[in-house]
């Protein structure tokens, strides 16, 4: 049978490029995105990314996993659904990314780099994305980007809201993020360039990046970590309802208070290169230094989120956060 991952990793060539089963139809309109649509036509569509960073691999399985079941009939299809394996040759060689993240690209951020590997997918990915939303544009649009993150976190599975102007996040896909077991929300406070952002932003997609664990090598996953997960994608391609909005639910949900940046070769995170992410730390604390500032935690509490001393000069190197609830996010209805 058809096998997508293992086509994907052998190349770029196109050696299937589409074909049917007794209830569905499937295409590819470039090298590791596949476009499933039932052929009773497909109540939303839902694009599910993975390896838009290239490590991180059980996404990428368990994705592999729910198309294959999809083709053999072990799991039903009633949405259109768009699967993409974000960063191939990074993929491929088990890296993060190769020249540039390829998550700090999105919304034409690649137009500011120079021409590589990475800024040519990026661009290619807006496209088939884009096309895949306009070609039933009356329906539902969903965008999930799985991702695992580098460091032990204290919240295993959790998400990342995307920047809305309007501050209105629609219920339904919280209530799925809910019933597929994560942890906490992260709200975004300003644009970026990362993929869910595009989709939230240019497509108008109810979109959100999701961390699911920790990244390891194809092959080492323990999978069984990722059952919330990959219970809620069958459940989202089979478009099942889930439980509403569990408004006293144990869903932490944090807000950005600040954006640390690395600006010079001086940069120093204030602690140990093992911090977990979430991560408490009490006011007045001085988390990093730079050249010419000193970022500190403000509120009662400070949370560090995605803290990495190695990230380029200019770029982000963590993220602070505060804490909040639900109440924080305006949920409605779609
Ligand atoms: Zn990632």
């Amino acid at each position: 049978m058809f096998d997508f991952l293992e086509e994907t990793l052998a190349s770029d060539e196109l050696i299937t490029s589409s074909g049917r089963t007794a209830t569905l139809s499937w295409t590819r309109p470039a090298p590791g995105v596949m476009i499933l649509e039932p052929n009773t036509g497909g109540s939303k569509n839902v694009v599910i990314s993975t390896a838009i960073h290239g490590n991180e691999t059980a996404p990428v399985e368990i994705v592999a996993e729910l198309i294959s079941g999809i083709l053999t009939g072990k799991y039903v299809l009633k949405v259109r659904l768009m699967v993409i394996f974000g960063n191939l040759e990074a993929m491929r060689k088990g890296e993060r990314y190769i020249g540039i993240d390829l998550n700090r690209l999105f919304s034409d951020h690649y137009l500011r780099y120079k021409d590589c590997s990475e800024t040519q997918r990026a661009a290619r990915l807006q496209q088939v994305v884009a096309d895949f939303f306009q070609a039933e544009s009356d329906k539902p649009r969903l965008h999930f980007d799985l991702h695992t993150a580098i460091k032990p976190s204290f919240h295993v599975a959790f998400g990342i809201l995307p920047y809305l102007q309007s501050g209105n996040y629609q219920q339904d896909m919280i209530a799925w993020l809910q019933s597929a077991g994560l942890e906490a929300l992260v709200v975004n406070h300003a644009p970026t360039s990362t993929f869910s952002y595009f989709t939230s932003n240019e497509c108008a997609a109810n979109s959100c990046t999701l961390e699911l664990g920790k990244a390891r090598p194809f092959g080492e996953n323990d999978l069984q970590q990722f059952t919330g997960i990959q219970q809620g994608l069958v459940n989202l391609v089979a478009d099942q309802e889930v439980a509403a909005v569990e408004v006293n639910s144990a869903l932490a949900v944090y807000k950005v208070a600040e954006v640390i940046i690395k600006s010079s070769e001086q940069f120093k995170l204030n602690f140990a290169d093992d911090v977990e992410n979430f991560t408490a730390f009490p006011k007045g604390f001085i988390l990093a230094s730079d050249r010419d500032v000193k970022y500190r935690v403000e509120e009662e509490n400070g949370y560090i989120l995605f803290p990495n001393n190695k990230v380029k000069i200019g770029f982000r190197a963590g993220l602070l956060l505060k804490k909040d609830d639900l109440s924080a996010i305006t949920l409605v209805a779609s």
